[in-house]
Order: C-alpha cells, then sequence, then structure tokens
C-alpha cells in the first residue's frame, strides 16, 4: 500500500454493520473499482444474528437454520405458538458470516483492503479524511463510515441493556420441536425487582439448540448470576435432562430510543453507532442491511419517527414497569396475528395497523407512559 493512497471509502469496524456495507459497495458493477479500507480491531466475539424474512432471504448461503413456527411462553407457562410461513425465522453464526467474509469474499476482491488496528482519531481537511491508528499509522479516505461505539459513554447516560448468557448445548435424547423457535420464555418466575428475565431457544435439532437468558437492566450482574437463572431454567424447564455444552455466547445490546446522530462532521455512523439497534428488541442485523442499502444508493436513511416513539413507550415501561413486561408481551402474542407482529417490529405495519395493536394492549399502562414522557418532556 503507497502511504499516498487515498481510499474511496473507509470502514472502521468489520462488524455486521461494516461487512454489509462493504458487502453492498461492491454489489454494483461499475468501470471504476472503489478502493476500500476496511480497519478493524480484530473484535471477534461470536454471535448469533438471527432475523426474519420471506424467501429469497438475504445472505441465504450463509443461513444454517431456518423455523416456520415461532412461540411465546408467558409468565403462566402457557404457550402461544404460530407457522409464520411464508415468512423463516433464520440464523447466521458470526462465525460463519467473517469465515466467509474473510476468507473468500474479500480474498476475491482486489479493491478491497483489510488493516488489522484500532482506529483512534479521524481527522477532515481539504475534503479527505486522515485516519490515525493506535499503532502510529494512518490513512487516508474520501468518505469514512464508522461503527465505533462508546459503550462507557452509554453506560454513564443510565442506558438499558439487553445481557444475553446462552448455552449452545447437545442432548442424548430428544429434547427440542426442531421447527419451532422460542422467541420468549418467561415462565421462570420473575425474582427481582429491577429487571425482566426471559429465555430464548433456537432448537437446530431434537438434540442440539441454543438456550439463551436474557435480562433487561441497566445494571450488568456478575456472569455466575446469569449462569443460575439459566441453569434454574433448564431445570424448570426440561426437568434435568443431562446435556453436554459445545460452547458459551454471552453479550449486552444497548436498547435506546436515542436519536443517535448518523453523521457526524461529514463521517457516516453505521451499525449500533448510528442507532440501528431496535430500542424495543435489540434486532439489528436486517436493519443494518437496510441501511447499508440506503447508503450505497443515496436514500433517506431515518426512520419514521413514530416507530420512535412506540419503541420509547415501550422502554418505557420496561424501565419503570419492569414488572408489567410479560403481560404486556402476552397480550400482543395472543391477540395479534405473529406475522404482523414481525411486521410491526419491522417498521413496515400501516399506521391504521399499529392503532389495532395498541388498542389490544393495556391501553391504560401505554396512556400512562404517554402521559409520564409528556409531562417529562415539558
Ligand atoms: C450476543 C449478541 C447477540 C445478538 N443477536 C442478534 C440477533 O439475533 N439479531 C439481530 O438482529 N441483532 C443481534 N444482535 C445485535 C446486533 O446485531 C449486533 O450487536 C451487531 O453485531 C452490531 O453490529 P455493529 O457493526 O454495530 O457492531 P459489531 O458487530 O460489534 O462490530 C463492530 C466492529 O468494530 C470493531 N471496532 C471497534 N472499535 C474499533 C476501533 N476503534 N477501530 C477499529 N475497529 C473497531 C470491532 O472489532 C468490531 O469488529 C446481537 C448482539 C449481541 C451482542
Amino acid at each position: 500500500m503507497k502511504d499516498t493512497e487515498v481510499f474511496d471509502v473507509a470502514i472502521i469496524g468489520a462488524g455486521a454493520a461494516g461487512l454489509q456495507l462493504m458487502y453492498e459497495l461492491t454489489q454494483t458493477p461499475s468501470d471504476d473499482q472503489l478502493k476500500i479500507l476496511l480497519i478493524d480491531s480484530g473484535d471477534r466475539s461470536e454471535k448469533s444474528w438471527c432475523f426474519w424474512q420471506s424467501d429469497p432471504s438475504i445472505y441465504s448461503h450463509l443461513i444454517e437454520k431456518k423455523w416456520n413456527h415461532l412461540a411465546f411462553v408467558g409468565a403462566d407457562g402457557t404457550e402461544i405458538k404460530s407457522c409464520v410461513e411464508p415468512i423463516h425465522y433464520q440464523y447466521i453464526s458470526s462465525e460463519k458470516f467473517y469465515s466467509y467474509f474473510f476468507s473468500e469474499y474479500i480474498p476475491k476482491s482486489p479493491g478491497i483492503i483489510v488493516v488489522e488496528g484500532m482506529a483512534k482519531e479521524v481527522v477532515k481537511g481539504d475534503g479527505i479524511f486522515n485516519i490515525a491508528l493506535a499503532s502510529g499509522e494512518s490513512f487516508s479516505a474520501k468518505k469514512v463510515a464508522d461503527s465505533r461505539f462508546n459503550q462507557e459513554d452509554w453506560q454513564n447516560s443510565g442506558g438499558l441493556y439487553q445481557h444475553f448468557y446462552g448455552k449452545f448445548i447437545r442432548t442424548d435424547t430428544p429434547a427440542f420441536d426442531e421447527n419451532k423457535a422460542t422467541l420468549m420464555d418467561f415462565s421462570l418466575m420473575q425474582k427481582h425487582e429491577h429487571f425482566t428475565c426471559f429465555h430464548y431457544i433456537l432448537p437446530f435439532s431434537k438434540t442440539h439448540a441454543l438456550v439463551e437468558t436474557t435480562v433487561f437492566s441497566k445494571k450488568k450482574y456478575e456472569l455466575t448470576y446469569y449462569k443460575e437463572l439459566w441453569e434454574e431454567y433448564w431445570k424448570t424447564k426440561l426437568g434435568s435432562i443431562p446435556y453436554t455444552l459445545e460452547k458459551e455466547e454471552m453479550g449486552s445490546i444497548p436498547m435506546s430510543d436515542y436519536a443517535f446522530p448518523l453523521e457526524s462532521g461529514g463521517i457516516l455512523k453505521i451499525g449500533t453507532a448510528a442507532g440501528q439497534v431496535k430500542a424495543s428488541t435489540g434486532y439489528a442485523f436486517t436493519r443494518m442491511h437496510q441501511d447499508a442499502k440506503n447508503i450505497v444508493s443515496n436514500s433517506v436513511r431515518k426512520r419514521p419517527g413514530r416507530f420512535r416513539f412506540y419503541d420509547h413507550l415501550l422502554l418505557s415501561i420496561i424501565k419503570t414497569d419492569t414488572k408489567q413486561l410479560p403481560e404486556v408481551m402476552k397480550r400482543l402474542f395472543r391477540s395479534v396475528p405473529m406475522p404482523q407482529i414481525l411486521m410491526f417490529l419491522d417498521e413496515k405495519s400501516t399506521l391504521i395497523q399499529e392503532i389495532q395493536i395498541f388498542w389490544r394492549l393495556p391501553i391504560r399502562l401505554f396512556l400512562t407512559h404517554l402521559w409520564k414522557s409528556f409531562t417529562r418532556s415539558k
């Protein structure tokens, strides 16, 4: 690489958002091949990326498992199960995603250069950005897309998190319905006053699954605490069927209705740093895909404001009326068909459909939170 080389685009962070943007930038055939610089600090912490789509799905060659049934389990243990075809709930492991991009896609794309390093500073001068790395190296680019997200700022602002602790397990005897993904199971008693806990099951076969403990809270608890919750759920749910642990997954997803800037000083923000994680659910993968497409096609990146408002109401309930969440979710899953819920969560529903959805939820609770947010903003 020449010192004076100016890249067309520099992408900071080769995670879900950075790689999807890189992919979209290289999809349109052009006479002038884009020169793309991908800078990543090398964090390859494992994640399970799930999303829902009808066929043909994005990255269909990377999908490891699809489910055509989804389930919700209320605090009383009652299951609501539904076929969501033609939609499928789909799973891609970050392992497979990274391996495809770094071992196949990038080596076949001569315009992409990967640099491993920690980006420290981006400075604009004369229409060109200079990106300084912690190693002392620096690079120049005409445009910069930045996925750095400051966890500390977030923590200090009292933001809410979705904390995970999951186990990929194998059992000797059949324990799972392999056609059904359980999105939320509230059946483990809500012990703690300050957070909501539910479980999530992705069965890859009758004897192989990811079972995950999820906690919505401001505070991060000791890992041993999540592990205890997990064991208790397993015992209650599956009567202590013996299992072999394949691997663990853990992490935190920020949940915020804060209007993250999409751009700062001419630098495009992407991914979590651009607020692409849906505040009330934590889903982000397909939103980042759509955002990458919007960036490449110069389309509007903003989402309709009313969806931010819905997220705001739900977050307000999660934060201050934590114990109500299982009931709100139960009402939602009991009275609204699941494909419609998925459309709503994808922010593709119409206003009429949204009114119909809210009408079926505990309306007084939502009105209380509506009032709270109104009086708070005055
Ligand atoms: C455990 C877990 C499970 C999740 N499951 C789902 C799911 O099922 N479905 C869904 O839609 N969403 C899910 N999410 C949410 C979201 O999709 C992911 O968090 C997603 O990875 C966020 O994408 P990102 O590009 O913003 O960040 P990341 O994927 O974390 O990528 C950021 C990249 O930036 C690099 N980086 C950071 N700082 C620097 C720096 N200074 N210089 C250079 N590089 C840097 C890191 O190395 C990393 O590779 C999950 C999140 C977690 C944590």
